[in-house]
């Protein structure tokens, strides 16, 4: 078991207690694409970008490929507030093995 030294927290899964050790440290490492807020949750992160307002038609994550096809301006062709759908759209669309995936997403985790 990896325990926290800060609180009672403890789990078998040693990434499960670094995230929670965000919970002391403040950090914030899920930053919104579309404007300068910041969390130690994705789900909070998520909630952020599809109730706010000042964010409307956006999503938390936007093919950079797509984007790159369209013309400038223009609203990016993809987007998805769930990483599930925008690794499937990475494979399916633009023909990313899974390893390349996982290197488009890993800023985005
Ligand atoms: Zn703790
Ligand atoms: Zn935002
Ligand atoms: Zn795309």
């Amino acid at each position: 078991m990896f325990k926290c030294e800060q609180c009672d927290f403890a789990s078998r899964i040693p990434g499960h207690l670094r995230r929670h050790q965000l919970v002391h440290t403040g950090s914030k490492p899920f930053s919104c694409p579309h404007c300068d807020y910041s969390c130690n949750n994705i789900e909070n992160l998520r909630k952020h970008v599809i109730s706010t307002s000042k964010h409307k038609g956006k999503f938390l994550y936007e093919c950079k490929l797509c984007i790159g096809k369209a013309n400038e301006g223009s609203v990016p062709q993809y987007g998805t507030n769930f990483q599930r759908e925008f690794k499937e759209h990475l494979q399916s669309c633009h023909n990313l093995s899974p390893e390349e995936v996982k290197i488009s997403t890993a800023s985005l985790l």
